[in-house]
Order: structure tokens, then sequence, then C-alpha cells
């Protein structure tokens, strides 16, 4: 059976030659980058070229970049050492934010429960953010981080970065965005946006697991909240994750080398997802602002199905597909997704299934067709099934 891979908003297939550059680091840069002899030095100086060369794609200077071992540290270094080191006194985030921020503010407000935790409200069934409700938050003078994801993981959701950022530089309040789903896939100047703090990682575009990086604007004074080590300018102690950082870097780089033609390539497949889902699966909906590509991902689309089965993504799977039921992060839930709940009454979701479908390059329309006609095969089955159950 062929098997075709609908699932790279959770995580992609490493790229050969992201392979290849990290067996090469495998093989030789076995010395700690700590010491002072060749071996060690040798391989500081790779971990140094990947920084500088990620931090020119950023258009920020190399010692704001720090590699960590993947998005969820990053947002956890970020947030954490906020409150910790900063003296932040209030957190404003949003309902959607993935749970590796949501937990993390949860955690932070049971630990110093004088923290203000502010969730945005969302102000329609798209899912978008009242931003007049962060302006008059942000007007009371109160030490605050604001804390929003760029691309929204389960549902597709673009927040104005820049817009954003310097609403919150306006009034002296740092800004964090989780960047997870779009630093790699779009092009983010951080000399233009005056953005704090962001976050990435290397499995959301083709590189390996277990290596990600967190951007750490100088001038904020983030400090590190490991100890142990001095091991990335004090900020993450801890012997450096090599050869992660060597596909990290190889993963970067083509990335953004490539960005132009592997958009094109997965804006055309959303586009036809999108037509066939429509012509095919009746009564079929795209959350959020999934249709807008605009205001969305361009490597995602989630729909909701006008029945209920928890067993879709199952039923997809034994036939050789890969989606995401709900967010991958907690696939295998019945219970609709915090995000979910946002954009529609309870009620309304449970006679109806989410779907995540998300691309890489490397899908084809044909996959699409198979993906739409297997979907339909399973909708069939469901509703004769509801027609005899009632009879
Ligand atoms: N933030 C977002 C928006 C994500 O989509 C993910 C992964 O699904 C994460 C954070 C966590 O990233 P990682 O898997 O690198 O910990």
């Amino acid at each position: 059976m062929k098997k075709i891979y609908f699932d790279s908003a959770a995580s992609t297939v490493i790229d050969e030659r992201v392979i290849d550059t990290m067996m090469q680091s495998l093989r030789y840069d076995f010395g700690n980058p700590s010491a002072t002899h060749s071996f060690g030095q040798e391989g500081k100086s790779r971990i140094e070229s990947v920084r500088k060369a990620i931090a020119r794609w950023l258009n920020v200077s190399a010692n704001e970049i720090i590699f960590t071992s993947c998005g969820t540290e990053s947002n956890n270094l970020i947030i954490r050492s906020c409150i910790e080191n900063l003296h932040i006194k209030r957190i404003i985030t949003s309902p959607l934010e993935h749970k590796c921020v949501l937990e993390t503010v949860r955690d932070l407000k049971e630990k110093h429960p004088d923290i203000e935790v502010v969730f945005l409200p969302v102000k329609d069934r798209k899912g978008d953010l009242d931003l007049n409700v962060l302006e008059e938050y942000l007007q009371e003078n109160k030490p605050t981080l604001v804390s929003l994801m760029h691309g929204n993981n389960e549902v597709g959701n673009l927040i104005d970065l820049k817009f954003i950022a310097e609403l919150c530089k306006r009034y002296n309040a740092l800004f964090h965005s989780d960047t997870v789903q779009t630093m790699a896939h779009y092009p983010l100047d951080f000399s233009d946006i005056p953005i704090d703090f962001a976050s990435c990682s290397a499995h959301k575009f083709h590189g390996p697991k277990g290596s990600g990086i967190a951007y750490i604007r100088k001038t904020t004074g983030l400090k590190g909240i490991t100890t142990g080590g001095a091991q990335e300018r004090n900020m993450r102690a801890g012997t450096e994750n090599i050869y992660g950082i060597a596909g990290l870097g190889k993963s970067f780089d083509l990335a953004m080398e490539e960005l132009d033609e592997r958009r094109k390539i997965i804006e055309e497949l959303k586009h036809y997802a999108i037509e066939q889902l429509s012509l095919h699966i009746p009564n079929v909906r795209f959350n959020g602002n999934c249709t807008d590509f605009d205001k969305s991902l361009y490597t995602l689309v989630s729909i909701l199905l006008s029945f209920p089965n928890t067993m879709v993504g199952f039923q997809l799977d034994m036939r050789g597909i890969a989606v995401s039921q709900g967010s991958a992060c907690s696939s295998g839930a019945a219970k609709p997704s915090g995000t979910m709940l946002q954009l529609y009454p309870e009620e309304e979701l449970k006679n109806t299934t989410t779907l995540r479908i998300s691309f890489s390059h490397y899908n084809t329309k044909e996959e699409i067709d198979e993906l739409v006609s297997v979907l339909e095969e399973i909708r069939k089955k469901a509703s004769s099934t509801i027609h005899v159950g009632n009879g």
C-alpha cells in the first residue's frame, strides 16, 4: 500500500541533504565544543557558523540566536525567564496558543499568584483576536509580556506580527511570538519587526527533531534558566547538540533558499484540496481563516465534517493516509480541542469531526484525490450507519 503523509504541521520528512550534513557531523564533530583543543574548536566553529547563517536569515545579530532542543523548550525558556528574571507582572496571551505556552503560563500563575494573566477574547467564529482589548490593557502601565503565536498549528490563523510588535513597543511591553509554524516557511526580518522573542523548531521544516532556536533580542537582558555551564552565551547550560544544530542549519538554509519554490507548490496543493473537498464532501466547513490565503498558513487546511466520527483519523490511517484528527499534540482525544471550542459552540461540535490536513512540497494532487475519495467513502458509510440507526 502506498503511504500518504498529510501531517507536516506535526512533523516533516527529513531532507536527504540534511541527513548528509548530519552524518558528516556525527562522524567528525565528536570533540566537546567547550574544549580548547582543535577537535573541540572545530565543532564550536560549526555551531557558530550555523548561528551566523540563521542570524543573517532573520536579520539579527548572531548572539541573539540561542540553540535549544525544540519549540517547547524555547517557549518555556522565554516565558519563564521573563517572569523569573525580568520582573514581568502581567502576561497577555490567547486561548488559541499551543499548550507549551498555555501550560507554562498556567504553571507560572500557580507559582507566582501575584502575576496577572489575561487571555485576549476571540472576537468571531474565524478565531480573530480582539486587538482593541490588547491595546486597552497595554495602556495600563504595568510590566507586561505579550505572547501570541504567529501561525496557529490547528486552524492555521496568522496574526499581523509587525502590527502587534509595534503596538507592544509603543506601550513598552515585551513581545514574544511562537513562530514554530512560520519560521523558515515565511521570510521574517526581525530588524523590521520589533519583536523581542521568537521560537523555532527544525523538525517543522525537514530538519531533525530535538533541535530548535530561541530568538532573544539582546536589549531585553533575558537570562537563562538552567545552571551548570556557560554554553549558549550563558543562556542554556549543557553540552551542545552539535549534530542537531548542523541539521537545523542545513534545513534552515534549504528552506529559505527554496522558500518561493516550495511555497508555490504547497499553495497550489492547498487551493486544490479546498476545491476538491468542497466539491465532493457535502457540508464540509473550513475552520478559522484557513480559506483566506493572506490570513492563514499556506501549509494546512483544517476542516469540519458534518458527521461525528472519532475514528476517521484511524480509518484513513488504515488506508495508508496520515492526517491529524484535531491537533497532533492531542490526537486520539475524543474531546474537541480548546481552539475548536473557541470557534464553535460545544453543542455544534458534538455532531462533527475535525481534521487537519497539512502539506509539504513533497505532496501531490494525486495524493489529495486519494484522500478525498477515501474520505467520501468514510462519509457515505457514516451516513448510511446513521440512516440505519435512525430507521
Ligand atoms: N508551537 C507550535 C505552534 C507548534 O505547532 C508546536 C509543535 O507542534 C510546538 C510549539 C512545539 O514544538 P516542538 O515539537 O519543537 O516542541
